[in-house]
């Protein structure tokens, strides 16, 4: 039974939406972490959808999957990805999950003779969400980010829970950091602190003192400007870290370190200051990444280009596998629905390597298929993730097996040739929240294919979200045509990964290898695509 006490660290936002706080949580994350704690890092998300799975990536940005099947937040990303640590279901947690438990828990009679209300119903509920990740004794420290900004009302129950929570568990185990705007008025060429010293009142009005004030900021903020938010919002000197605005997300940890960050943090939990952290690694990736000696053009072909935060994973595992090859990636934004016969070439011409998106319905997937033929013809190293895996496969089915009307079930479900078709244990689904394929599945790789030899291994688990797959009745067709069905799932035969021997880099799995790139492990098939691009751009 472990009986050390975990301290919790909470991140609040103030004055405005979009300042970071996911990256601020993850880069203090990190810094802890290679301080020699153990850290997770969770966060919390006021809206009423029960996971971010039913929304629009245009609206939220991606939704990203972690290895036990949650469809979470995009932050969720920026944790794994700085930390190089898995998350789990109970890393991301909505309204719609604390209402839901509730109610159940209320239709079981588990509140028997009560009425259930907010207080203390839905912030016990709250608590107990945040205790759970560390009823393990696994975490020293458990980072909660809570979402939105402070005086919107839906963040009012865990304003309050976590009001309660250092309550109950005592201030030395508790940190409150409340991130900020300091706007700069180019006019009268001033920084104001002003928004800052109401957001820390406002945190203040429901019983929350900020222990420290991150202040986002385009400009440096001056000593003295430091000195007087920490005056007027009561915390102490020295407290109010700035956050200038960096060239990369991957800068704010150094910059964060700089200023002792993590230091006072662990003061003010009264931890041991362990050792400082060492980030060689992260500065050699750093460097690497912004010091490219190559760079290569990629087509980034989807449909919710619009919204660039959709595919973030994505562009992620770019940067990662770009600096392990000294490279540069940079990405060609194209919208799956506006290429056409006529000016795929043109769209396409200047790019190295071709990858074909996730995604969902049947907006713009002629233009994902036109430009697999393009890239299949034209020998340019082709990447399809998911659905861009199924565009491959509808592709090569119609222009090279003949079967012209080949079509994938979930665009019409009664085409003669569905290459594409409705998994088994999906037949039957009807609710759209949370039910699709979701998580780790093992996949079997077959000796001697081209991503065996990328994975270096024939056993691999990577992380899926779909409800269709390759149709195995055309199993023998694809393979005498040298279209190779090269990984497994060893238990349901459901194929996995596609490659054809007739070209340099030609390669689609149907699962989703972008969620596991990280900082520390860019992901093997990045890589060789990015070794791919650069190779087909010395020809
Ligand atoms: N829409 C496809 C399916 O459900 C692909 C999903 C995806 O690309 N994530 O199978």
């Amino acid at each position: 039974m472990e009986n050390k006490q975990t301290k919790y660290i909470f991140v609040t936002g103030g004055v405005t939406s979009s300042l970071g706080k996911g990256i601020v949580a993850a880069s203090l994350g990190l810094l802890l972490k290679s301080r020699g704690y153990k850290v997770t890092i969770q966060k919390l998300d006021p809206y009423i959808n029960v996971d971010p799975g039913t929304l629009n990536p245009y609206e939220h940005g991606e939704c990203y999957v972690t290895e036990d099947g949650a469809e979470t937040d995009l932050d969720l990303g920026h944790y794994e990805r700085f930390l190089n640590q898995a998350t789990s279901q109970a890393n991301n947690v909505t309204t719609g999950k604390i209402y839901q438990s509730v109610i159940e828990k209320e239709r079981r009679g588990d509140y028997l003779g009560k009425t259930v209300q907010i207080i203390p119903h839905i912030t016990n509920e709250i608590k107990r969400r945040i205790k759970m990740l560390s009823r393990k004794g696994d975490y020293d420290i458990i980072i909660t980010e809570i979402g939105g900004t402070v005086g919107d009302i839906e963040s009012l129950p865990y304003i309050e829970a976590i009001r309660q929570l250092r309550w109950d568990i005592g201030e030395e185990n508790c940190l409150f950091i409340h991130l900020t705007l300091v706007p700069y008025l180019a006019a009268s060429g001033e920084l104001k602190t002003k928004p800052t010293q109401h957001s820390v009142r406002y945190l203040m009005e429901s019983g929350i003192q900020a222990d420290v004030l991150v202040c986002r900021t385009e400009h440096e903020l001056p000593k003295s400007l430091l000195s007087k938010l920490a005056q007027f919002c009561n915390v102490k000197q020295g407290s109010v870290i700035q956050c200038l605005d960096a060239e990369t997300i991957y800068d704010v940890p150094l910059m964060l370190q700089e200023q002792n960050f993590d230091k006072i943090v662990l003061e003010g939990l009264h931890m041991e200051i362990k050792e400082e952290a060492d980030l060689t690694n992260w500065k050699n990736f750093l460097h690497k990444h912004k010091n490219p000696e190559n760079n290569v053009k990629i087509a980034l072909v989807g449909k919710y280009v619009s919204l660039q935060d959709s595919y973030k994973s994505i562009t992620e595992a770019f940067t990662h596998a770009g600096s392990a090859l000294d490279t540069r990636v940079g990405v060609e934004w194209i919208y799956s629905g506006d290429l056409d016969e006529e000016n795929i070439q043109n769209k396409l011409k200047n790019v190295d390597g071709i990858l074909i998106a996730p995604g969902f319905g049947d907006r713009g997937l002629n233009g994902k298929i036109l430009a697999c033929r393009y890239a299949r013809e034209n020998g340019i190293p082709l990447f399809g993730i998911c659905l861009g895996m199924q565009m491959m496969v509808l592709e090569f089915a119609r222009n090279i097996l003949g079967l012209e009307e080949a079509e994938s079930a979930e665009t019409n479900p009664t085409t003669p040739h569905p290459v594409i078709s409705l998994m088994d244990e999906q037949k039957n689904v009807t609710n759209k929240g949370g039910t699709m394929r979701l998580g780790n599945w093992d996949c079997r790789l077959k000796e001697g294919s081209k991503i065996a030899e990328i994975y270096g291994t024939k056993e691999i688990k990577e992380r899926h979200r779909h409800r269709y797959e390759f149709n195995n009745e055309y199993y023998d067709d694809f393979d005498r045509a040298a279209f190779r069905l090269t990984g497994t799932n060893p238990d349901t035969g459901l194929v996995e990964t596609v490659e054809y021997d007739n070209h340099p880099f030609y390669i689609g799995v149907q699962f989703h290898p972008e969620y596991k790139s990280t900082v520390a492990q860019p992901h093997p098939l990045f890589i060789e695509f990015i070794k791919a691009a650069l190779e087909y751009k010395k020809n």
